[in-house]
């Protein structure tokens, strides 16, 4: 890694050796900038290390090219202003956003064809002090599909959804916060169901891949098409499965909610601190307890950790302090626990994908009472943990155990805790 003077942020150039070998070649020259093989370059080193978002940010001494790579924003490539500007130009000229500077921020789409795979670009510029900041975010519109073992779900927890899937009825929600990976899990749930005859049908914003045998549609406010009203016309079709991509206003939850009651089986994401909390979130949407009871099913909470990277991660005894993250939910603690150091398969970064880490909540006729009478979520949770709920913390260390993640990975999921534990703690 190589420090640029006065920047504490380090260069990771083992992120975009495509785009190196050209600088290295190729100097940036204003007369012959190489704008576009520049930015194919760019975008095939995205993709070969599966970045989410390339950021293209200028300063007043140089740009900083910079790549999302599995949550995280990592520093790839410094070069001149006058290149990084060329380089925006072209990528803005794509996403057909006015080249000329901007006085507020401005979105647009746009494709391109790098390293043998098109990929669709959902571009911002955003002027700020030191010039124009872009930023793409990436979506592979032909990734194959995950499968629920892919995104790190236990075979206890994928039973659970399989029962679910087979019974064909009632509303399944994934909760968590942006970025969590709650559409992921939804598609792993799709790849299940591609292989039965069963009528399947979406209503997302935005398509973010295309399903072979699903029908899909994207909402569209600009013109006039909301969730709410994609719902209804998707249910004129009467679907076995309705994907909903976010419930998220008190009409979808309305629309959602009573197709679910009405013998519909659905599939959406909500944001809830917890599997127990989704009761809360569409509590607090409008929906009424004796409809939340009607309609769900199964409650998830989940949050994604970087995988280490097998080629370069290792194992030491655990300390006493590690061992006590263990012991403090009872679990019997590890002899060993697995850090990564950095390698050149993971650019340096120690890290290899994600994995989910899962809380799941199947709502049994216990619940179901309970959530009709209108019982807060502490005793829900409570009553959850009582009958089989396996905690997110539960999830996550146990993760840490087999060696899939770190320990410091999961510290934010620890510090935030769920009410699952606290309830557990307490009963
Ligand atoms: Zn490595």
């Amino acid at each position: 890694m190589s420090h640029a003077h006065g920047n504490p942020r380090p260069i990771e150039p083992r992120l975009a050796p495509r785009f190196h070998a050209l600088l290295a070649a190729h100097p940036p020259q204003p007369d012959h900038p190489r704008t576009e093989e520049r930015a194919e370059a760019l975008l095939a080193d995205a993709i070969q290390w599966r970045a989410s978002d390339v950021h293209i940010e200028p300063s007043t001494t140089e740009t900083r090219l910079r790549f999302r790579v599995d949550g995280v924003l990592h520093d790839v490539a410094t070069i001149p202003v006058f290149s990084g500007h060329r380089l925006s130009a072209f990528f803005k000229t794509l996403a057909q956003i006015d080249a000329l500077a901007l006085a507020r921020p401005e979105h647009g789409h746009g494709r391109m064809e790098a390293a043998g795979t098109m990929v669709e670009l959902r571009t911002t510029v955003a002027p700020t002090v030191s010039g124009e900041m872009l930023g793409m975010r990436l979506l592979d519109t032909n990734r194959p599909l995950l499968r629920l073992d892919d995104i790190g779900m236990s075979d206890p927890d994928q039973q659970t959804l399989q029962m679910w899937l087979e019974s064909m009825q009632g509303m399944l929600l994934v909760g968590g916060p942006v970025g969590s990976g709650k559409t992921s899990t939804l598609y792993a749930l799709l790849h299940e169901l591609q292989k039965l005859p069963r009528s399947i049908l979406t209503v997302e914003d935005p398509v973010e891949s295309r399903l072979d045998g699903i029908t899909q549609i994207e909402v569209n406010p600009k013109r006039g098409l909301l969730f709410a009203d994609a719902i209804r016309a998707m249910l004129r079709l009467d679907p076995d499965f309705l994907l909903v991509g976010e419930i998220r206003d008190p009409e979808s939850a309305h629309v959602a909610i009573t197709a679910a009651g009405s013998g519909h089986a659905l599939l959406s994401t909500i944001h809830a601190r917890d599997a127990v909390g989704t009761v809360t979130t569409l509590r607090n949407v409008g929906a009424r307890d004796w409809e939340i009871a009607a309609a769900l099913e199964v409650g998830i909470s989940q949050r994604l950790v970087r995988r280490l990277c097998m080629s370069c991660r290792t194992d030491a005894p655990a300390t006493e302090e590690e061992q006590a993250c263990f012991a403090a939910i009872g679990e019997a603690p590890p002899a060993t626990l697995f850090t990564a150091r950095g390698c050149n398969a993971c650019a340096g970064t120690g890290f290899s994908g994600r994995l989910g880490i899962f809380e799941l909540w199947r709502v049994d006729a216990a619940a179901r009472q309970l959530i009709a009478e209108g019982t807060d979520d502490l005793i829900l949770a409570r009553h959850a943990l009582r009958h089989g709920l396996h905690p997110l913390l539960h999830d996550a260390l146990a993760k840490v155990a087999e060696g899939r993640t770190s320990l410091a990975e999961i510290r934010a999921v620890s510090a935030e805790g769920s009410r699952a534990s606290t309830a557990y703690a307490v009963s």
